[in-house]
C-alpha cells in the first residue's frame, strides 16, 4: 500500500525519548521530513535524530529544544519550519507529562503542572500548525491521549483529566478543520515500555490484565500514527484509536 508520506513535513512534539522517539523513527522510514521538540534531555535528543537517521539515509530529522507550554516559543519554532519548509503536514501532539498521587492528598500544583503541559501545550502547539495547514487546505493533526483518559486511572486524576481532554479537542477540532481538509485524529495508548511506565512497582501484576500479556512497544503506537498520518486513512477523522493490547477492550 502507498501510504503516500513520502518528503511529508512531520512535527511531533516530545520526540526525545519514548513513544516520540519511535515516531521519529518511523517517519523517517517513510521518508518525510521530521522536525520533533524536546523540553531538556540534549543527549537523548541527538540520540533521537542517530536512530532516525539510522533508519533512513535519506531522512531529515532535526530537534528543537522548547517547553511546549511556552506559547511565543512554539510560534516561533513552528514559523521557523514553515520559513524552510513552506508547510507543516502533519503534527502529532506527543509530549506529556504526569504527576501522580491520590485526588485528596494532592497539591494544586501538580494539577496545574499536568494541565499546563498535556493540555494548554497541545493548544499552544497546534495553534499556529493549525492556521499554517488551514491555509493550505490540507493537514493531519493526531493527538496522543490514553487509555487513562477513556476509563479513569486510580491515582491519577490529573492526568486522565488532562487525557480526556485531549479526546474532547480532538473531536471538536475534527468538526472545525474537517471541512477545511485536515483530519485530527487521536491514539489512545494502553501501557508502553518507555521511561513513564518505567517506575510503576506493579506492572508484572498489570501485564496480567492485558489479554496479550505484555507492554506494548513505543513502535506499536508509531505504527498507528503513520497509517493515520497515511492516504490510507484519509477517510478517518474524528477517531479515537486505542493501542492497548485489549486492555479495555
Ligand atoms: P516519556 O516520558 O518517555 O517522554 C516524554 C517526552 O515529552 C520527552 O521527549 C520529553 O522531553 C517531552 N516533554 C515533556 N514535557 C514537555 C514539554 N513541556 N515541552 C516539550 N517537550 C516535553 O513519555 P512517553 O513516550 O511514555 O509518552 C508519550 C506520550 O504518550 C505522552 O503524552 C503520554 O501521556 C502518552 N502515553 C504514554 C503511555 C505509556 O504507557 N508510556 C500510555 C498512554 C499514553 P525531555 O526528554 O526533554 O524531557
Amino acid at each position: 500500500m502507498d501510504l503516500n508520506l513520502c518528503n511529508k513535513v512531520v512535527l511531533i512534539s516530545g520526540g526525545s525519548r519514548g513513544i516520540g522517539q519511535a515516531l521519529c523513527d518511523a517517519f523517517a522510514q517513510e521518508n518525510c521530513r521530521v522536525y520533533f521538540f524536546y523540553k531538556k534531555n540534549k543527549t537523548l535528543a541527538e540520540e533521537t535524530v542517530a536512530s532516525a537517521m539510522e533508519k533512513s539515509a535519506n531522512a531529515f530529522v532535526k530537534g528543537i529544544q522548547l517547553d511546549i507550554t511556552d506559547g511565543a516559543a512554539c510560534e516561533n519554532a513552528v514559523h521557523e519550519i514553515l520559513d524552510v519548509e513552506g508547510k507543516i503536514d502533519v503534527l502529532i501532539n506527543n509530549a506529556g507529562t504526569t504527576k501522580d498521587g491520590l485526588f485528596l492528598s494532592q497539591e494544586f500544583g501538580k494539577w496545574e503542572s499536568v494541565i499546563q503541559t498535556n493540555i494548554f501545550g497541545t493548544v499552544k502547539l497546534t495553534s499556529p500548525v493549525a492556521m499554517a495547514m488551514f491555509t493550505k487546505r490540507s493537514g493531519s493533526i493526531i493527538n496522543i491521549s490514553s487509555v487513562a483518559g477513556l476509563t479513569g486511572v486510580k491515582g491519577q486524576t490529573n492526568y486522565c483529566t488532562s487525557k480526556a481532554g485531549l479526546i474532547g479537542l480532538t473531536k471538536a477540532l475534527s468538526k472545525e478543520l474537517g471541512l477545511k481538509n485536515i483530519r485530527v485524529n487521536a491514539i489512545a495508548p494502553g501501557y508502553i515500555e518507555t521511561d513513564m511506565t518505567k517506575g510503576l512497582k506493579n506492572m508484572n501484576e498489570l501485564s496480567k490484565l492485558i489479554p496479550l500479556k505484555r507492554l506494548g512497544l513505543p513502535s506499536e503506537v508509531a505504527k498507528t500514527a503513520v497509517f493515520l498520518a497515511s492516504e490510507a486513512a484519509s477517510y478517518i477523522n474524528g477517531e479515537i484509536i486505542v493501542v492497548d493490547g485489549g486492555l479495555i477492550a
